[in-house]
């Protein structure tokens, strides 16, 4: 006699839209009166979240499914992510057990009907009797993933973001940009925002679970409350609806810290800047992908921006915030890329002085328009390339740390392999120094930078009540 699904796993692959959606799985099975577990071995249905955005987290998705079915033979295995939007041919003839979720607007539907495969518990009768559905029992071999189902279901606002002390929250999903390296757009190509009411009482729900701090996120968080993220295609091309939401939730009393995931250059208005300014809650931190400082590659990657709008937006966020933290993402070895390219993307990056650059390999993504390309670079140029750029991110960030020793600072306490740490404001590293009692995960802690590191920098406990601010200027008083 089949046994009712008591447990579950997620595994997660791939960016913060992605690991909040896994929330999202998590809230929806344990409505429906499942319990986690870490490993997928006790686990009665393990759900993979995928990622395709390079041939390495393909295969690692892959990678994950094997070992889940290994793992435990007679679980059910959910597929889900974006792997299967893209490479359902690689993920056919699985086994009986296994769901490739290939749409998904299809998933919170098929998973309540896997949980109910073998029978409804009653925290799931409890569940459908809420949502005014009746999930009709099908055996698990029978559930199709593809054809209409009855229930209309989908994944709902989060209420926590269980074992992480920031939380993320979407709010835009899709994109129909087509950069030239990137599968997103075939994978994601819904263009859609969150509306602000939901957002904020998302926000409001997180930060009453705990959260100090969120963060912003979405595929082109820029595009908030658009259609397309052609800017080209927005009134006057520019957009100002991203600001307006910041500025709601900069007024959310007890939130302490929000953060903004990525943005673009034509994303950084003045009106945005503002509201930087207006709310201390925001954090003087803007990641803004860069991914070329050559006007030549940007525009084979069909970026939409160009290395002079790029360096005139730095100017304006130095010119409003405190000493901000501007992280960026760069790709190296792009088709074409020439050592006077690359020269340029080292010199800009030394001009704005990153306080944390993400350097990536380019690697060919089949179904991208640069996969085509046929003036690829030497592997050895891209590694000789890289490790340049590494050594110069270690010297940045480094340089960009050691102008707040001395101060102080908030950090939010992650407490990582027994040692207490955490991320200042300016989302650099604190490891902290114990002053008596030491303080717990998702505490917000005030510390005097003393020792600039590494990886980090040291700081002590300030004694005196917390006040959650750093001391360093307000990044609207300049
Ligand atoms: S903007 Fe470009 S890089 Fe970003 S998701 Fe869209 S296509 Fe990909």
């Amino acid at each position: 006699m089949p046994q009712i699904m008591k447990t579950f796993a997620i595994n997660t692959l791939g960016c913060k839209v992605n690991q909040y959606e896994s929330q999202q799985i998590r809230e929806l099975l344990e409505r429906l009166g499942l319990n986690f577990v870490e490993t997928a071995d006790r686990a009665d249905l393990v759900v993979i979240n995928t990622c395709c955005v390079t041939h390495t987290a393909s295969a690692k998705s892959r990678q994950k499914i094997r070992k889940a079915k290994r793992q435990g033979p007679d679980a059910a295995i959910v597929i889900s992510g974006c792997l299967p939007a893209v490479q359902t041919g690689e993920l056919k003839n699985l086994g009986k057990n296994v769901h490739v979720i290939s749409q998904r607007n299809r998933l919170a539907a098929t998973l309540c009907q896997i949980v109910n495969c073998n029978g409804d518990s009653p925290k799931s009768q409890e569940f459908q009797a809420e949502q005014n559905i009746q999930i009709k029992p099908v055996s698990c071999a029978k559930i199709k993933h593809k054809n209409k189902l009855d229930e209309p279901l989908q994944l709902t606002q989060l209420t926590a973001f269980k074992g992480h002390t920031r939380a993320f929250l979407k709010v835009q999903d899709g994109c129909d940009g087509y950069c030239s390296y990137c599968i997103i757009p075939k994978v994601r190509p819904y263009v859609h925002s969150k509306p602000a009411e939901a957002v904020i009482e998302e926000a409001r729900a997180l930060n009453k679970a705990g959260h100090k701090e969120i963060v912003v996120t979405g595929v082109f968080l820029g595009a908030y409350g658009q259609e397309s993220v052609i800017r080209k295609k927005w009134t006057n091309g520019q957009n100002d609806k991203m600001a307006d939401l910041l500025d709601k939730m900069g007024g959310i009393p007890g939130l302490a810290r929000i953060r903004l995931s990525s943005l673009e250059p034509g994303d950084v208005t003045t009106r945005l800047l503002d509201v930087f300014c207006k709310h201390r809650n925001i954090m003087p931190h803007l990641h803004l992908s860069l991914q070329s400082g050559s006007n030549e590659i940007l525009k084979k990657m069909r970026r939409q921006y160009s290395v002079e709008e790029f360096r005139e937006k730095i100017d304006l966020i130095k010119s409003r915030l405190d000493r901000p933290a501007i992280t960026t993402d760069v790709i190296v070895g792009f088709p074409g890329e020439t050592d006077a390219n690359f020269n340029d993307t080292i010199a800009l990056a030394k001009e704005v002085g990153f306080a944390k650059m993400h350097i990536f390999s380019f690697s060919r993504r089949v179904g991208t328009a640069a996969a085509r390309m046929q003036d690829t670079v030497n592997n050895e140029v891209i590694k000789r390339r890289s490790q340049i750029l590494r050594d110069l991110e270690a010297e940045l960030s480094y340089k960009f740390r050691q102008q707040f020793v001395g101060k102080r600072d908030t950090v939010l306490v992650e407490n990582k392999n027994g040692r207490c740490c955490g991320r200042s404001e300016r989302y650099f590293r604190i490891y902290v120094e114990n002053a008596g009692k030491k303080p717990e995960k998702g505490e917000l802690v005030e510390v005097r930078l003393i020792e600039n590191r590494e990886d980090g920098i040291l700081g002590q406990i300030e004694t005196g009540e917390v006040r959650g601010f750093s001391g360093i200027n307000h990044p609207g008083m300049k």
